[in-house]
């Protein structure tokens, strides 16, 4: 379900026509929906509903300030791996109360920074981290909430690059330790152990990891209960996967039926962190045509866009649906394509044996499923600037984020003292 149909032969995101924003801002762009996210935020807590659950939204998949602030509105907390994220979801109004910091190398200043900010619990993932988040709670005089992130080793069957619970991972603590890993915790001064934590990977699309996952928590929340430690909490993750294409995945009822015939009724307070399914299919990623070259065997289609813009297809061999802006009459007919970008490299390639209309440049196309793990992702390669991403509301939109200019790149760098700038050069050389 999403929010990009062809209205009057021409793609909007809600009322919003892609080719008018392709005008006012240039391409390539990013757009995401606002009814999208909103309507995907809401049939994932109307699916846990009986739980009241605490839903933190992963931070990660879509870090702009105005994505996270049209979920944070709609009660969402957030999950976030860093400072950076962290100050992201205060600064878009997320209530400290409501944000868990995860991620496997926090740093003592980026631990500081969440106890300062009084968040919700702190996902401890070692022991050598458990040490130093002691050691800066005790110095700032505080106690830190803590959940221990077990590793469940459970494989997610997803892609091997965004599969976290196997033991060869290097995500949380094995399971197997966690008893002695939750007594040595309660045993420390400033640490506060409150909860249990699990996350298995991302665009899982199979229920039954996640039950046999979901299933050795509860088993070790009552363990460690019996143990005497008081796990008030339950944080099962993110991961739900979604469809990139026409391929059926798991709905989030159907994941939470899965998640409550797992945990019973083990009385704890359950934590989930769903990223890519609530924003995935909230994005567009919008490109010109520059050129159509005819090569020896294949015909590619040459974009604005590039792997520095969207780099699913070229880490994880992600497959996006690539569609024309302005639709193609019924009839038209197809031809088969390579959808590349510009940059020096072959893994910049959107879609291989793409069937498209006739492309010419200046044509419009937009790239689905670029809601999640696409602007965030982005990087400077090939020294472009990264792109504006754009939020639609009905319709109207608004630039979320500016386009960067290359003088804003070029201004964080600088010549050494032993390089003299390149005009003084030539001048002392009489040029
Ligand atoms: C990435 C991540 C998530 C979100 O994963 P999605 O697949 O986007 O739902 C949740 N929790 C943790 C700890 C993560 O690292």
């Amino acid at each position: 379900m999403d929010h990009f149909q062809y209205r009057d032969g021409r793609l909007c995101a809600e009322a919003v026509p892609l080719a008018r924003i392709a005008e006012e801002v240039g391409t390539p762009f990013y757009c995401y929906a606002t009814a999208t996210i909103e309507h995907h935020y809401r049939v994932f807590a109307d699916a846990f509903a009986g739980l009241d659950p605490t839903i933190c939204y992963a931070v990660k998949a879509n870090s702009n300030i105005a994505v996270i602030g049209t979920l944070a509105r709609l009660g969402a907390g957030a999950d976030v791996v860093s400072a950076g994220e962290l100050k992201r979801a205060l600064a878009a109004g997320v209530a400290p109360g409501r944000i868990v910091f995860s991620g496997v190398g926090k740093t003592a200043d980026e631990m500081a920074a969440a106890l300062k900010a009084g968040v919700l619990q702190i996902n401890v993932e070692s022991e050598p981290e458990l040490d130093v988040l002691g050691q800066v709670a005790g110095s700032l005089g505080v106690d830190a909430p803590v959940a221990i992130r077990i590793n469940p080793d459970v494989d997610a069957n997803t892609h091997e690059k965004i599969t976290t619970g196997k033991s060869e991972n290097k995500f949380g603590v094995e399971w197997t330790r966690a008893r002695a890993v939750y007594s040595r915790a309660a045993a420390m001064p400033a640490i506060s152990v409150v909860g249990v934590a699990v996350h298995i990977g991302s665009q899982v699309t199979d229920l039954a990891p996640f039950r046999d996952a979901y299933v050795r928590m509860r088993d070790l929340v009552a363990m460690l209960r019996a143990d005497g430690h008081p796990i008030e909490r339950l944080d099962l993750g993110g991961g739900l996967g979604i469809p990139y294409g026409d391929e059926v995945t798991p709905t989030p009822e159907e994941y939470a039926a899965t998640v409550k015939s797992a945990i019973a009724d083990l009385d704890c307070h359950i934590i989930l962190e769903p990223g890519r399914v609530i924003v995935g299919n909230a994005g567009v990623l919008v490109t010109r045509v520059v050129h159509v070259k005819e090569g020896a065997m294949r015909t590619f289609v040459i974009v604005d866009a590039a792997m520095n813009d969207l780099l699913r297809p070229a880490l994880y061999n992600a497959t996006h649906a690539i569609v024309p802006v302005t639709e193609a009459a019924a009839g038209t007919e197809l031809m088969e394509v390579d959808v590349v970008g510009p940059v020096c490299e072959t893994a910049d390639t959107f879609g291989t044996g793409r069937l498209l209309p006739a492309m010419k440049p200046g044509d419009l196309l937009a790239v689905r499923t670029a809601g999640a793990y696409g602007a965030v992702m982005a990087s400077t390669y090939n020294a472009r600037p990264l792109v504006p991403e754009t939020l639609v509301r009905d319709a109207t939109y608004a630039v979320v984020r500016e386009r960067m200019s290359v003088d804003d790149m070029v201004a964080l760098e600088s010549f050494p003292p032993w390089l003299a700038a390149p005009d003084k050069a030539a001048r002392e050389a009489g040029g």
